[in-house]
């Protein structure tokens, strides 16, 4: 099972796609804070879609509505959880395999 193999360092989580590929969940730095983790980004290794959700409140902070603190998104606790919900929803869905290498 390729779910089993070791996850990369960075992985925090791994969503099973209805294709048989993975969504891996990253907990890293943003492009414009490159300091520890600041966002956290979903990418799919079927399709290779990606979702970023920036723990900061400059960028897309419009999108957070009344759910988003006004400070920082400290260890993600907000970020996160959409994060696993885009995972969640797009493993449901998405039906593309990797590439054999
Ligand atoms: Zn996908």
């Amino acid at each position: 099972m390729t779910t089993q193999n070791a996850w990369p360092e960075n992985v925090i989580a791994r969503y099973l796609t209805v294709g048989g590929a993975t969504v891996d969940l990253f907990e890293e730095s943003g492009y414009y804070i490159p300091t520890p983790p600041t966002q956290t980004r979903a990418h799919c290794n079927g399709c290779g879609t990606e979702q970023t959700e920036e723990w900061g409140f400059s960028i897309g902070a419009h999108e957070y509505g009344r759910e988003q603190p006004a400070e920082f998104d400290t260890n993600g606790q907000w970020a996160t959880p959409r994060a696993h919900r885009w995972a969640q929803s797009h493993a449901e869905t998405c039906r593309a395999i990797p590439k054999p290498a």
